[in-house]
């Protein structure tokens, strides 16, 4: 194992971070795997996945067992990690810009199309490996003027030559879900059986450009923006599937979920050819992907005490009774529906909430959401 020290932008002199990359297997074979944790600093889950990671990776690069990079980064971002304000961690937006730490990562497709051009001009058909060199200096050329947007690029610059990229979140309170680009199903369901996840919700832009989406979209909008510049066309493959995994609620840090977690991710890995000894078999799909648009938060029409009606994976059906807001002064219980058929799969975890908090979230059908997809 390699660790690698990268220096992030100082905000002001006498204080600097810097992120850690641990780097397995060869390097330099063309395939690469990029792991990341708690890029939303006080989501645990990823870390004690991490943690457990890096001692089977250990052991397996021990081993002679990898056949590719694996780089896993389980400290994603050490600028929420410092985030503590009157006894709690603030972890998932920059306190100095407001900014959610996982959304605004840049699209380098437009660069990487201008560096590509002259090569397609000569009538050389692009591969992927200089379509990934092309990223790769499209990010190094990346412009940075705060703390953020060096973190911003630094982890870019770790993913996006990768085939794999998986982005370790949670949620409040939720059964094991994975957010993805539509197009990657066949290449993520293998993921989603080894997970047993509970939810697959997918979109070609989910808005605000998350950390995935900036690794994996990137490649067709690579191929749409090379034909317009060239007249050419382009037909890239999708070479990396991208996947956010919210590794259920942000409590539900226990080994007897990270130590299967890490081991479906190390299947998934050898499923992929990263790892020997591929899994012969893989365990029963648990749901089928569904529309990020036919999510659907359930509103709060008020605060108030906030009483769930339905667990956590529950099917419901329209209609249903979801969760109760009681309000102990006036009286008043309202009841809150689900709007559509669907799997409850997260739930808010605090118990008093304000007019307008996500109760709960449903994943239905139908796509009945546009425009930003996902939560602040
Ligand atoms: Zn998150």
């Amino acid at each position: 194992m390699i660790e690698r020290r990268h220096p992030l932008l100082s905000p002001t002199p006498g204080t600097s971070r810097e992120l850690v990359s641990l780097h397995f297997g060869p390097a330099g074979s063309g395939r690469k795997v990029a792991i990341q944790a708690s890029l939303h600093a006080d989501e645990v889950p990823g870390l004690l996945v991490a943690h457990h990671l890096r001692r089977r990776l250990g052991e397996l690069e021990a081993q002679g067992a990898l056949q590719g990079e694996i780089v896993l980064v389980p400290f994603a971002n050490p600028v929420g990690l410092s985030q503590w304000v009157l006894g709690s961690h603030e972890g998932r937006f920059d306190l100095a810009s407001g900014e959610n730490f996982n959304r605004l990562y840049a699209d380098l497709a437009p660069r990487a199309a201008e560096i590509l051009e002259p090569h397609v001009r000569s009538g050389k058909r692009v591969d992927v490996a200089e379509a990934r060199a092309a990223l790769r200096q499209a990010c190094a050329e990346l412009t940075v003027t705060t703390e953020l947007q060096s973190l911003r690029r630094t982890l870019l610059a770790l993913a996006i030559d990768a085939e794999v990229v998986l982005d370790l979140h949670c949620d409040n309170e939720a059964v094991l879900h994975l957010y993805t680009l539509p197009a990657l199903w066949p290449e993520v369901e293998p993921l989603a059986r080894l997970t047993g996840s509970r939810a697959v919700l997918v979109a070609d832009v989910s808005g605000d450009e998350p950390f995935d989406e900036a690794c994996s979209a990137v490649w067709q909008r690579l191929s749409a923006a090379l034909a317009e510049r060239t007249g050419s066309r382009i037909e890239l493959p999708e070479a990396c599937v991208a996947v956010t995994v919210e590794l259920r609620g942000e409590r539900d840090v226990a080994h007897e979920f990270a130590v299967p977690d890490a081991e479906a991710i190390l299947q998934y890995l050898a499923w992929r050819g990263f790892i020997a000894d591929a899994p012969s078999q893989l365990p029963e799909l648990a749901c089928e992907p569904t529309p990020l648009a036919g999510s659907i938060p359930v509103l709060a029409p008020q605060g108030g005490v906030l009483v769930h009606a339905r667990p956590l994976g529950a099917t419901v059906r329209r209609g249903e009774l979801v969760a109760e807001i009681v309000d102990p002064l006036g009286g008043t219980v309202t009841q809150l529906e689900s709007p559509a058929d669907g799997v409850l799969y997260a739930r808010e975890s605090r118990r008093f909430v304000t007019a307008g908090t996500r109760v709960c979230k449903i994943a239905g059908r139908e796509p009945v959401r546009s425009g930003k997809l996902l939560s602040d």
